[in-house]
């Protein structure tokens, strides 16, 4: 039986949530198989949308909610990574899965936080499940250049090649690292937090779990290879909708986008 990759998404309502949980995310984990998907909603209840789209799947999944209260959203005026997103969500996925390992005999699971609008390489699930504790590897489209990756000598991590905070003791994104559930359940209390520096979460994760650079597992040919793009989903243009609705036509009237 191959181990399981408990997989944490946080999500929130807006016109491509479907299209982007739908085809980026679950599509990809379907065939890679052996993945548990959880999906904690930005939200005051889980949505009958996620809910449909959820089941429709075929995968093993549980499906959450928490919402992030209105102090700790970003503002208009605020620059994108002023606040940090999902951080209640990835929380509330890691209570869950601990409070379920807990009362499981089997430690043999990876965990890794996949956000969702990225797009993932079916490879990146077998990287995942040869990791001992800790894997790294690249991440295209982040940190405002093409590839954020690891710096490695003799095989070994030593270092960040990233242009933004190169100084952070992990300076990888969310989509570029995975651990093993026993770490996590060797270290209860390691989890997200709002008032981290922007560009900290991750840091902050990976100190929790008593992680060090030379810990770090690099993976996808020695990090050499593309395995998953922080894309973005652009917002569909809506102005005639928006006019419609102020006369009371829904163009999506009794449909789900
Ligand atoms: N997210 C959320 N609530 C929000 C905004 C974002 O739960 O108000 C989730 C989103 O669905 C995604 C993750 O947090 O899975 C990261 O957000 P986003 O992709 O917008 O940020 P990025 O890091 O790509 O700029
Ligand atoms: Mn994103």
């Amino acid at each position: 039986r191959i181990a399981l990759i408990y997989i944490v998404t946080p999500t929130y309502t807006r016109p491509s949530q479907k299209v982007d949980l739908t085809t980026r995310l679950s599509h990809a984990f379907q065939l890679a198989q052996g993945i548990h998907w959880i999906v904690v909603e930005d939200s005051d209840h889980k949505t009958t949308l996620v809910a449909n789209l959820l089941s429709r799947t075929g995968l093993p999944y549980t499906h959450l909610h928490i919402p992030t209260p209105g102090h700790m959203k970003r503002q208009p005026h605020e620059k994108p990574w002023a606040k940090p997103r999902g951080v209640l969500q990835r929380n509330e996925g890691l209570r869950w899965l601990r409070e379920e390992l807990q009362s499981s005999n089997n430690l043999d699971g990876f965990l890794y936080f996949a956000d969702d609008d990225n797009g993932y390489d079916l490879e990146l699930f077998d990287e995942i499940r040869i990791i001992k504790r800790v894997g790294v590897w690249p991440v295209a489209f982040v940190g405002e250049v093409m590839v954020e990756k690891p710096l490695l000598k003799d095989g070994k991590i030593v270092g960040w090649d990233v242009a933004i905070k190169p100084e952070r003791e992990f300076a990888v994104d969310m989509a570029g690292f995975a651990v093993s559930v026993k770490l996590l359940m060797d270290h209860p209390e390691a989890k997200f937090d709002f008032d981290q520096p922007p560009g900290y979460q991750e840091t902050y994760f990976l100190k929790g779990l008593g992680l060090k650079k030379e810990d770090m597992e690099p993976k996808a040919k020695n990090c050499t290879q593309v395995l998953v793009w922080h894309t973005k989903t652009k917002e569909p243009v809506l102005i005639q909708e928006k006019i419609l609705n102020r006369k009371g036509k829904h163009t999506d009237e009794g449909m789900e986008v």
